[in-house]
């Protein structure tokens, strides 16, 4: 914290935005916080779930958190038991029978209390912690709604099977990958658009958007696909699609070698894929009308937007994992509060990428008209809605 302080110090807006999401984030009550693993194993279900989610995912941990009863477990379980499913389709140690076989069945272990997985090779402790005492997460899952359990048992099912089929498979075209990214986090969108309609919190209409909602999971799923390329090449898994990254290197070694000039065009290829998606992101986000609901969604967006304007044009981010200051992530959390803040500072960050497209990029007359085309869109898309978020923001 005050390392970032210090780094704010540069940016008077984001050091204020830090301080005002202290004291905020101080207001909210979290007594999930504070266990260490041990600990954890030790609790019943339900504080055991809400444990561990902030042992795998705080940025999750918080914005679930924050949500409305109605729909607070399903999420929080929905998230665990794909966290899970993950778990497994991540482990490189598992053989590819055994993976297949568990990535199919998985959406039955949540039926079965005594289910659990303590042979898990993966070095996260959260994630093995979560594998080993899964038969907590089935026991919160099977005090969900029976609705509930019917979007969460039909988005799980969907996804092992896709992930089965991917498996050990390359990613050649953008529509493998436009595919491969619905089933690991498409599904998550759509199945959560269920789960929000179901609750009453939301319109059930949200439930038939299923286009958008998938939008919004291909727009975070593709950010992280696009930062993480050096992790990804060192430990030999590549999901950037070939039909991308072969106009511009031979191989996806040459992804991260210096001097970096043609891994460059591929990253802002990839970068530019992403922010395709973004009208249908704002699309779906007027359409929400619970202010909790709201900033659930919107958060995770307003950091991929932030993320991919870092990374563009960027050869840091061929050398490491670029991350976002924290300052400027909690300005975005604090301005994500009502449909226009996003809609201004969505449109704010394309007019930066806009400005970073390089003057010898050869085709970068088209991609300027394409970004322009999205700025365009996010008004367009915004005026053609009507519903817009009755949100108390936190400003
Ligand atoms: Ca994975």
């Amino acid at each position: 914290m005050l390392k970032s302080i210090f780094n704010a110090t540069m940016y008077p807006k984001e050091l204020r935005a830090l301080l005002k999401l202290k004291y905020w984030s101080s207001g909210l009550r979290n007594p999930y916080g504070g266990y260490t693993l041990e600990e954890i194993g030790d609790l019943p279900s339900r504080d055991f779930c809400y444990a561990i989610l902030h042992k795998v995912s705080r940025s999750f941990a918080a914005v679930i958190q924050q949500l409305p009863e109605q729909s607070r477990d399903a999420i929080c379980a929905f998230y665990l038991v794909l966290r899970g499913l993950d778990t497994i389709e991540d482990d490189m140690s598992l053989s590819e029978d055994l993976k297949r076989k568990m990535l199919n069945e998985f959406y039955q272990y949540n039926f079965d209390p005594d289910w659990n997985f303590t042979d898990l090779q993966f070095e996260h402790d959260g994630y093995r912690l979560l594998l080993s005492k899964y038969q907590h997460v089935s026991a919160m899952f099977r005090q969900l709604s029976q609705e509930d359990q019917d979007v969460i048992t039909d988005i799980c099912k969907r996804m092992g099977k896709g992930m089965s089929e991917f498996g050990d498979r390359p990613i050649n075209t953008v529509e493998e990958y436009d595919l491969y990214c619905h089933y690991v986090a498409g599904l998550v969108g759509i199945g959560l658009s269920g789960i929000f309609a179901q609750s009453g919190l939301e319109d059930p209409a949200i439930d038939d958007k299923k286009e958008l909602a998938n939008a919004m999971g291909l727009f975070l799923q593709k950010t992280n696909i696009t930062r993480d390329i050096n992790e990804d090449v060192l430990e030999g898994r590549i999901f950037w699609p070939k039909e991308i990254w072969s106009k511009h290197v031979e191989g996806t070694d040459f992804l991260i070698k210096e001097p970096f000039e043609n891994g460059l065009q591929a990253l802002n290829a990839m970068v530019i894929n992403a922010l395709s998606h973004l009208p249908d992101c704002i699309e779906y986000l007027a359409c929400i009308r619970n202010s909790q609901v709201f900033r659930f969604c919107a958060i995770p967006q307003a950091m991929a937007i932030a993320t991919l304007h870092e990374i563009y044009n960027n050869p840091e981010a061929l050398k490491r994992n670029v991350k976002i200051r924290r300052g400027m992530a909690a300005r975005l959390i604090l301005e994500t509060s009502k449909i226009e803040h996003i809609q201004r500072s969505f449109k704010h960050l394309i007019l930066k990428v806009i400005e970073k497209v390089p003057a010898d990029d050869p085709n970068q007359l088209e991609v300027k008209e394409h970004l322009k085309w999205i700025w365009h869109e996010i008004d367009a898309r915004l005026a053609n809605n009507t519903t817009t978020a009755n949100v108390e923001g936190l400003n």
